[in-house]
């Protein structure tokens, strides 16, 4: 019988990924990286849709004991039931064999009984299978420590909310229960948590492959100490999941040299090997000509940057739209004219949806193409704003149908280089031809761009801040139009060299 609090939710969570991560996470705090900006947003959401859900369940006490304070969060969890509470936030409990412990949202004591509901919170949208083993655990910690459980319940963000006014927390999100699922998983549970348990004791680290299990559910904390003898490019990049193990284990190699010809993937991975392998550029001419003659001056290069919130901040949207609050644009309007350069970019806490369109069908006139880098993006942008001012849906349709998407070359193969190491994003495509890239900028990717202006939009970004982000969104966006109007050269030289 074990008294001392010994495995939490989360730390069962990534052992049950990986053994050794979990004993990476408790031995080597040396290896932990440190928390970025993205994990710091998501950190930010799940604090406020916390909030929100407390005001779903409205009258109840919470836990607020600190959270290295196990044994304390237990007491006052216990003190609040001996108190009579209805429903307590963050109430807490441990296993009194194992010592898994957890903290739920909410537990919900079923009315007129003494049983209670267990409720997690989560921000997404719908129920993935880590929930079910979330849930799972819970129900082993509050079961075991006495707590009689009627159901369990995942609470998610129900997608068809649109705001109106103040957030309603009633209308945003939705119950599921899931109780089946966590009933049927539990002798698995007792059985991990107990050898877990035996993991958390061991002097040397656990053996374990790396392999899919590195990247699912969550990408491993770890992979850089763990994955730092596998080259950039290889057999992961080529295969997915537990094909690429199944590779490994037979080639016992992870270097896409070491491929046999009958495992050659077809398509487009076997023209990624063939050029990685002779270390060669791919050219397709007949399509790169067909994509050439698409092209009608002027020239309109456009790229959007959205912000995608879980609790909507803008009236008459809802969780997880994308929202455009930035755009650039460079114009050529014609054969060697000079490159021209404009850019929008909401700098007031408001809606930036009309500003923007109003600008946009401005700046595109009615003719010549407009080009993007993924045009599903940039058009779906288009029809969601079209849908929300209706005033402005014929210049936006008349944009979308001026649309040619750069990307298709690079995804089809028409253009290869091997240092594109098997993708097509815009981020490998344009260090392989040219000598820009998005390395050392203030903002190095659309997350970045997204969570940051997000934190503006909230109100939560310090105003002396506020400039330095409005010069690395500008010098950001402005990158990914310019690395557009480099890529067509590219490609209009390739022809010629062919
Ligand atoms: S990188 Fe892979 S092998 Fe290493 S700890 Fe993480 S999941 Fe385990």
């Amino acid at each position: 019988m074990t008294t001392e609090p010994k495995l939490s939710k989360s730390q069962y969570l990534k052992g049950l990924q990986c053994p050794k991560a979990l004993w990476f996470y408790r031995h080597r705090k040396d290896l932990a990286p440190e928390t970025d900006a993205a994990t710091q947003a998501r950190f930010d959401t799940g604090h406020d849709i916390g909030v929100l859900a407390q005001q779903y369940f409205e009258g109840g006490v919470e836990v607020t004991n600190e959270y290295w304070d196990i044994t304390g969060a237990i007491t006052s969890t216990e003190q609040f039931v001996k108190d009579g509470h209805d429903i307590i936030y963050e109430a807490t409990a441990m296993h009194p064999v194992d010592g898994s412990y957890s903290r739920i949202d909410i537990l919900r004591k079923v009315a007129g009984t003494d049983a209670w509901d267990l409720i997690e919170v989560k921000s997404s949208t719908g129920i993935k299978g880590y929930h079910i083993d979330d849930v799972s655990l819970q129900y082993h910690v509050f079961y075991h420590a006495g707590y009689k459980i009627r159901k369990c319940f995942m609470m998610v963000i129900d997608n068809s909310y649109v705001r109106d006014g103040e957030i309603d927390p009633q209308a945003l999100f939705k119950l599921e229960d899931i109780s089946e699922h966590v009933f049927a998983k539990q002798s698995e549970v007792e059985y991990v948590a107990g050898q877990l348990g035996y993991v958390l004791d061991r002097k040397k680290e656990p053996e374990a492959e790396i392999g899919a299990r590195c990247n699912s559910p969550f990408e491993c904390d770890y992979k850089a100490h763990c994955w730092k003898h596998v080259p950039e490019y290889s057999v992961f990049n080529v295969y997915a999941g537990k094909k690429a193990d199944e590779i490994v284990g037979h080639i016992n190699s992870f270097d896409i040299q070491n491929i046999p010809v009958d495992l050659l993937p077809g398509g487009s991975k076997r023209i990624d090997i063939s050029c990685f392998q002779d270390d060669k550029v791919h050219i397709d001419e007949e399509n790169l000509r067909v994509f050439l003659g698409r092209l009608q001056y002027p020239l309109y290069y456009l790229d959007y940057e959205t912000l995608g919130p879980a609790i909507p901040i803008f009236d008459g949207t809802g969780p997880y739209n994308q929202i455009p609050f930035q755009f650039s644009l460079h114009v050529q309007t014609e054969p060697n004219a000079k490159l021209l350069h404009h850019e929008f970019l909401h700098k007031e806490l408001s809606d930036p949806r009309r500003p923007m369109t109003e600008a946009l069908i401005d700046l595109c006139s009615d003719n010549g193409s407009v080009i993007v880098y993924s045009q599903t993006f940039e058009e779906g942008c288009n029809n969601k704003l079209a849908e929300a001012f209706p005033e402005y849906s014929t210049g936006l349709q008349q944009i979308n149908q001026r649309m040619v998407d750069l990307l298709i070359p690079f995804r089809k193969r028409w253009l290869y280089h091997p240092a594109q190491m098997g993708s097509a994003s815009i981020k490998y495509v344009l260090p392989a031809f040219t000598d820009l890239s998005y390395e050392d900028m203030g903002i190095a990717n659309g997350m970045e761009a997204s969570g940051q202006y997000q934190a503006f939009a909230e109100g939560r970004l310090p105003k002396p801040e506020h400039e330095t982000l409005w010069n690395n969104l500008s010098e950001y966006c402005e990158l990914d139009t310019l690395a557009m109007v480099k890529l067509v050269d590219v490609i209009r030289e390739a022809m010629v060299e062919e």
